[in-house]
């Protein structure tokens, strides 16, 4: 089994026939090499920081893009060989307890309530979000404050039917509002504006937000196309690659084609609840924190509240989580090449894989 991104495209040459037909189908893989010539004057600040002046002087890079839902991703050797160290590890924990005592702290009259009024678990209680994304926005505002304290698959499945639950109360004050999609944004690195940990519920009307409804009509025709589910051919590939893990009919993957850092796609059974997701999503938190991991993206979609008379037989519920890097770091980890053309990726996704199965 490969070892390292850079060598992806000899690994998918050499899966077995039918992880490498739908490799083919889904994935375009280029690999090219960069080179450059360093003066002597910069040798030693090039050892300093890459190890060595060969390492810089060729580098290989690959690309990665998937044919169906175009979404594209560029690993460099240079970039992911570089060690990982969280410079603002200290800052974060100092900032989140300087911020306890907060508005979250105390839900009941620090928050305001949805007209429906309030949706309580064991772990959290929900409010409605003061500025809102849509007509129904709502906050799951966790009973703890600190939003890197451990959570484990009981307290995560607690916060999704919370907020599954406050959705179909949405659903009860809107019909129309039957487009569910649940989001947390951890930290500030992450978009985050509170430190409390939360996270984020929208309902919305008409269809889907327009990249779930893409990803639904790109799986349908894949499937018009090929005969065959698009997202059971991606975890097909991915698993054939050692870059997979199942547990419970729930499959987690290390995306060969990342978003940004470290994304993972967690695959529920189609016609699944969504909270069957949860020990997969503790794994991949765990995961991270392994990793270093403090601040991150997690947004989770699934079929309608209600029907809709569209075909959603494809899509089950899917999360998804992304690192968004060092808090201690001013420098954003996307520029106009994630936004524009396609992301910049450092993380070795087989490195990745190895901490989900860990
Ligand atoms: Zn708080």
């Amino acid at each position: 089994m490969t070892a390292s991104i850079v060598d992806l495209e000899e690994a998918v040459t050499s899966l077995p026939a039918d992880a490498r037909a739908a490799a083919d189908r889904i994935l375009a893989i280029s690999t090219t090499t960069g080179r450059l010539k360093p003066p002597p004057q910069m040798h030693e600040w090039i050892q300093k920081f890459f190890g060595s002046v060969d390492a810089v002087r060729e580098q290989r890079i690959v690309r990665v893009d998937n044919r169906i839902t175009f979404e594209g991703a560029l690993f460099n050797e240079l970039r992911a060989f570089r060690p990982i160290e969280v410079k603002g590890g200290d800052e974060v924990r100092a900032t989140i307890a300087s911020s306890l005592n907060d508005p979250f702290c105390r839900p009941e009259t620090g928050t305001p309530a949805d007209i429906f009024g309030r949706v309580e678990g064991a772990h959290g209680i929900t409010a409605s979000n003061i500025a809102k994304y849509d007509g129904f926005h709502g906050v799951l505002v966790f009973k703890e404050h600190d939003p890197l304290a451990p959570q484990d698959a009981a307290a995560i499945r607690d916060h999704l039917m919370t907020a599954r639950g406050w959705a179909e109360r949405a659903l009860e004050a809107d019909p129309a509002a039957r487009y569910y999609f649940l989001l947390w944004n951890c930290l500030w690195r992450a978009g985050g504006s509170i430190v409390h940990g939360h996270m984020q519920m929208t309902v919305t009307r008409g269809t889907h937000y327009p990249r779930i409804e893409l990803l639904r009509r790109q799986a349908l025709a894949y499937d018009a196309r090929y005969g065959s589910d698009y997202f059971e051919d991606l975890w097909l590939v991915h698993n054939a690659l050692g870059l997979g893990t199942e547990s419970g009919g729930v499959r987690s993957i290390a995306s060969i084609v990342p978003v940004k850092e470290r994304e993972i796609l967690i695959l529920g059974r189609p016609g699944a609840d969504e909270s069957s997701l949860a020990p997969a999503i503790a794994k991949a938190v765990a995961a991270y924190r392994a990793a270093g991991v403090v601040s991150d993206n997690r947004a989770l979609c699934g079929p309608p509240l209600s029907p809709d008379g569209e075909d959603w037989r494809r899509v089950a519920p899917l999360a998804r989580l992304v690192d968004r890097g060092d808090p201690g770091n001013r420098t954003s980890d996307i520029g106009a090449m994630e936004l524009y053309a396609a992301s910049v990726i450092a993380a070795d996704p087989f490195r990745l894989a190895e901490a989900l199965r860990a």
